[in-house]
């Protein structure tokens, strides 16, 4: 490989990188409190609320990288838990 097609992989590795967008989880009104969600989150965006547990979209990574699927939603007994 010469450095011109070292070159264009480093552009379009950076270029693909550059549009992944990693989508947030968020906990909807159904949340029954249960606290499951919480300990499973490899990023410790979920917090307890006043009535329900909530996902700070800014932390969340939706699992990538830590887990096959999203953590949260996978012990939800509820179903709370949707993709934004
Ligand atoms: Fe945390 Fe994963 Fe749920 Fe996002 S999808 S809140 S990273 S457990």
């Amino acid at each position: 490989m010469n450095d011109v097609h070292i070159l264009l992989k480093a552009f379009f590795i950076n270029t693909y990188n550059q549009n992944q967008t990693v989508m947030a989880h968020r906990i909807t009104d159904t949340c029954i409190f249960c606290g499951a969600c919480e300990p499973e989150c490899p990023v410790t965006a979920i917090s307890p609320g006043e009535d329900s547990y909530i996902i700070n979209e800014a932390l969340c990574v939706d699992c990538v990288g830590h887990h096959s699927e999203p953590a949260c939603v996978a012990v939800c007994p509820g179903e709370s838990i949707i993709k934004v």
